[in-house]
């Protein structure tokens, strides 16, 4: 069995030299990479399934509050609008 030891990289450079950096909206660590300057969350949870992602959406299609969204089902703004990017651009011919 191999055991993985987690050394996070900056997801841009992929350098080790990472600071923390507070947190964000959604109270994710963020970091700051020494190397490249970059800032960004350390660890990106999924933390919906894509079944719920896909009711949030359609939730959101019905009535487009993000507030609303927020306050019903707990995601943050920045989750949601990434959500609606990615959704946006896979419809998209
Ligand atoms: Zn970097």
């Amino acid at each position: 069995m191999i055991v993985k030891t987690k050394v996070h990289t900056c997801r841009k450079c992929h350098g080790k030299e990472l600071t923390k950096n507070g947190t964000n909206a959604c109270g994710n660590q963020q970091y700051h990479c020494k190397t490249c300057g970059a800032y960004g969350v350390l660890e990106p949870r999924e933390r919906y399934t894509e079944e719920e992602k896909e009711l949030i959406l359609r939730a959101y299609q019905e009535r487009p509050s993000m507030r609303g969204i927020e306050r019903s089902y707990g995601v943050c703004r920045q989750t949601l609008s990434t959500w609606l990017k990615k959704s946006r651009a896979a419809s998209t011919p």
